[in-house]
């Protein structure tokens, strides 16, 4: 492996972790003074969550904007209550949005990890789908830029994963032919299956252990639950 490219989100950064405890504090700063349930809120952003994020179209377009995407799922969470408190659901997004930046972390095994590979001359991307501002914000926070020869963020780029110029960018900044690279992240498609057909060996990273899915058309060259596992000495 002479260069790796790296997603952020639920594979350095626990992204995901947070999200239903933060929904579930920000309906309840939120909707009490409102005079509404927040229980029932927080039933109704759970369901419209799936639905939202589960048009591909709507993801790849909302994704760019994070806040305004928690806004609109608040709004149609509401819509379906009947409920039409005014600013209700720009509260409610801001607020979460607040709670999510603070509560995300590292995972604890990817500064080692980063570290490790750059003690050993790897030559790294960090190639992210989604919103500049809260993108650059988390590898600001995160102090990840010093890790990375680049850093691809779809809404800067201008196109995301899984489209080929964006693994093919990232290859040309890093000097490495598609055979001498790995992609190494949780997103079976994006960060697997598609850097596979450009010819880079694809890590899929599965954190819960939960395996592959029984139909699934990408068969990963290694299944990884951990990221010391991409720097323990091969056995
Ligand atoms: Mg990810």
């Amino acid at each position: 492996m002479k260069a790796l490219l790296l997603d952020l989100d639920d594979t350095l950064l626990d992204y995901s972790g947070g999200a239903d405890r933060s929904w579930a504090e920000a309906c309840a700063a939120c909707c009490a003074p409102a005079g509404i349930d927040p229980a029932v809120v927080v039933a109704a952003i759970v369901d419209t969550r799936r639905w939202f994020w589960d048009d591909p179209e709507r993801q790849r377009r909302e994704r760019l904007n994070m806040l305004g995407a928690w806004e609109h799922i608040v709004q149609f969470a509401l819509e379906r209550l009947g409920q039409s408190a005014p600013g209700l659901a720009a509260a409610i997004a801001r607020d979460y949005a607040g709670r999510r930046r603070e509560t995300m972390r590292l995972f604890p095994d990817a500064l080692d990890c980063l570290t490790e590979l750059r003690q050993r001359g790897v030559r790294l991307a960090l190639v992210t789908n989604g919103d500049t501002v809260q993108q650059r914000d988390k590898i600001e926070r995160h102090g990840l830029a010093r890790f990375f020869d680049t850093i691809l963020i779809e809404g800067e780029f201008g196109v995301g994963k899984p489209h080929e110029a964006v693994y093919r960018q990232a290859l040309r900044v890093l000097g490495a032919a598609p055979t001498e690279a790995w992609m190494v992240g949780d997103h079976l498609e994006w960060d697997v299956g598609a850097p596979q057909r450009l010819g880079l060996s694809g890590v899929w990273v599965d954190r819960g252990g939960r395996g592959l899915p029984p139909d699934s058309a990408v068969q990963p060259h290694r299944i990884i639950r951990s990221l010391d596992e991409l720097i323990a000495p091969a056995r």
